[in-house]
């Protein structure tokens, strides 16, 4: 079938002309007849067509003249020609003309249709070799914006690979300078040229008013005509955003053809997304550079692996992989269990079982790192470090895990001394009811003394001197236990807790202050509260700083109010110390927490901030509730599940 194969018939021959119309019209075919040469002519420079069935003598212009018209303007259109009587000089000259097909009349149907279909497969394979043509440049464009990763170089061959198609003299490549981290050389405002082939092409100077995507720059200044055109500018776009201008030019007009057009157009799309895609790999490429160095010039070290049961290592940073004594590339796919934090055997993996538990996120606003703080793991003896557990989501699902490990040494050191001043400054204050604590047993031990030298006395009345004595000893040895106690560096190990006993303990060494003050204290004090996994003289310190402060702020008397009690959901328990005194004002609610910030003359401004730093290294948090005209509470909370999350743990001084 030739459905829709447009085909001229050209024959002087009225019968031949209608019997081949006819014949070619049922085979579904766009048949045009002429009766002579000059006709045929006329027909195809009006209408297109693919095939011509031509006779070989005619009254006006033989076949042989005809086909060389057509070889010269019209070559893709084959020709078959017909003859009665030819000769075998015509056939040659045909030939040279490139005719494609010699029928002989008297013709058949079915030899007239094998000869079409020939020409029609042939005109398919030529149709494809001339697609593929078409694409060998695209092809060779394509493959410099892959491989070429210098942009200068590669605007270089983008125009040769047009200059091979085009043949133009002269061309130039613009790239906008901000969106290509080039040099400034060659610049014109924002664009710099790139490349040049010949005569350097400059953007037209008014390119910002212009519109269209293809300017046509004549010689006598006009812009739209093809044939008068000398020189192209191509606006290179990425949707509505120009990056470039692509400049071409032959030294004659008329030289560009609406292919060239095409073939330019098509060229640029592809440039343009090709350079694009180059700018996105290299700053995806920077950012990675960037980050990469961030990640291993960074103090603290830094693990992230997989959210599963294996818990392979994925990225693991320099500062770490040189605390563990092994290289980044050691660590990676190592599961996170083997790297401990205690002797105990406590992996990463492990801290991070409570994130993995919930392996789908439901809500954003609950995501909190957990925060555990270790010292002396196998690979950092006399070392104490805090960890920072975070979960990582994608698309709601838990992927991977991120370990932030801080050598916290340094300040626990610091912290360490920081709390032994504050202590020694705190009993300082108690001095002056020390001594009198002290004072009164002695008086009451001389006054015995004396007493007992006594001739005379009662066996009954030495016995009960002695007992008096014996007594006021005690308490004695009971107070210097207690100042000695507070004043020694505490023991750094963690134990169960009592924290009514801690309060009272605590209390009792500032009785004698609290009363010389006016003070009378209330207790609110829950009996059954679980005990607290904590180190007992840090929580002891916290207690007295909170109960100084407390009385500190009621020179003229007043009510200090002790509980305890606990959450039960949350698992905390909770210590309230609470002042009817000066309160806090607003403008120093902020910083009271700030290490050094006192409004005492002889205060140290540690007292705070050293007690909310023990209390966070327990795992807890303490809250300041304050009215400056009716004082200030304090809430101490603890929490009450630490010996499961800790277990093996130690705490700091
Ligand atoms: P210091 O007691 O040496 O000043 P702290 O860190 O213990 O250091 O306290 C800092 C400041 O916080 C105090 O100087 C005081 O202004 C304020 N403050 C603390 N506790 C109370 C309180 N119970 N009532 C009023 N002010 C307080």
């Amino acid at each position: 079938m030739l459905t829709n194969y447009k085909i001229l018939v050209v024959d002087d021959e009225y019968v031949v002309r209608g019997f081949c119309a006819e014949l070619l019209r049922l085979e579904g075919a766009q048949v045009t007849a002429a009766s002579g040469g000059y006709e045929a002519l006329s027909l195809l420079g009006q209408h297109d067509f693919e095939l011509i069935l031509l006779d070989l003598s005619m009254p006006d212009i033989n076949g042989l003249q005809v086909l060389e018209q057509v070889s010269a303007y019209y070559p893709h259109v084959s020709v078959i020609m017909m003859t009665g009587y030819g000769t075998l000089e015509a056939a040659i000259t045909a030939q040279d003309l490139g005719v494609e097909g010699f029928i002989l009349k008297p013709f058949d149907d079915k030899q007239l249709l094998s000869i079409i279909g020939r020409i029609i497969e042939r005109q398919q394979l030529r149709q494809n070799y001339a697609r593929l043509q078409a694409h060998m440049p695209l092809l060779a464009l394509s493959h410099r914006l892959m491989v070429e990763q210098d942009v200068k170089k590669l605007a270089q061959s983008v125009l040769l690979i047009i200059q091979r198609e085009i043949k133009m003299k002269s061309a130039s490549l613009w790239l906008l300078s901000s969106q290509f981290d080039v040099d400034h050389l060659n610049s014109d405002q924002s664009f710099v040229r790139l490349a040049m082939l010949g005569q350097p092409l400059n953007i037209p100077p008014n390119h910002d008013t212009i519109s269209a995507w293809v300017i046509l720059d004549s010689e006598n200044g006009g812009t739209t005509e093809l044939q008068n055109a000398k020189t192209l500018h191509f606006r290179l776009h990425i949707e509505e955003r120009q990056i470039g201008w692509l400049c071409l030019s032959h030294q004659k007009t008329g030289l560009f053809t609406q292919r060239d057009i095409e073939f330019l157009r098509i060229m640029s799309t592809h440039l343009t997304v090709g350079l694009e895609n180059r700018n996105l790999y290299h700053t995806i490429n920077l950012a990675r550079q960037e980050w990469e160095t961030i990640f291993n010039t960074i103090h603290d070290g830094i693990l992230v692996h997989n959210a599963n049961k294996k818990g392979l290592i994925t990225h693991v940073n320099q500062t770490l992989a040189t605390w563990l004594d092994q290289t980044s590339k050691q660590l990676l796919h190592q599961s996170a269990k083997t790297i401990t934090v205690d002797a105990d055997g406590c992996s990463l993996l492990d801290i991070a079982a409570p994130l993995l538990a919930d392996p789908i996120l439901v809500d954003q606003t609950t995501i909190a790192p957990l925060s555990l703080e270790f010292s002396s793991p196998s690979w950092a003896k006399n070392q104490s470090f805090r960890i920072r557990t975070y979960p990582l989501y994608q698309d709601r699902k838990l992927v991977e895990i991120v370990h932030i490990i801080e050598d916290i040494t340094q300040a626990v050191r610091v912290q360490s001394q920081m709390v032994q001043t504050e202590k020694l400054s705190a009993l300082g204050r108690l001095s002056a009811s020390l001594a009198h604590e002290i004072n009164n047993p002695l008086q009451s031990l001389q006054s015995g003394l004396r007493l007992l030298a006594r001739p005379n006395l009662t066996t009954k009345k030495r016995e009960q001197y002695v007992d008096m004595m014996r007594k006021e000893v005690e308490r004695l040895v009971k107070l210097t236990g207690q100042t000695l106690d507070f004043a020694r560096p505490s023991r750094v190990g963690k134990e169960h807790v009592d924290l009514n006993q801690l309060l009272q303990e605590t209390l009792a060494l500032v009785k004698k202050q609290v009363q010389r003050y006016n003070i009378t204290c209330s207790f609110m004090l829950f009996d059954n509260l679980p005990a607290v996994y904590a180190v007992p003289g840090q929580i002891k310190q916290v207690f007295l700083n909170l109960i100084l402060n407390a009385v500190d702020a009621m020179p003229h008397g007043g009510v200090l109010e002790f509980s305890t009690h606990y959450t039960s959901y949350h698992k905390y328990a909770v210590v309230g110390i609470t002042d009817n005194g000066l309160g806090i004002s607003p403008q120093n609610q902020n910083r009271i927490s700030e290490p050094f910030f006192t409004t005492k003359e002889n205060g140290t401004g540690l007292g705070l901030s050293i007690s909310y730093s023990i209390v966070e290294a327990h795992g807890g948090y303490i809250e300041a509730q304050t009215d400056p005209d009716k004082g200030s509470r304090f809430l101490i909370y603890l929490p009450i599940d630490l010996e499961e999350k800790h277990n093996g743990l130690t705490g700091h001084e």
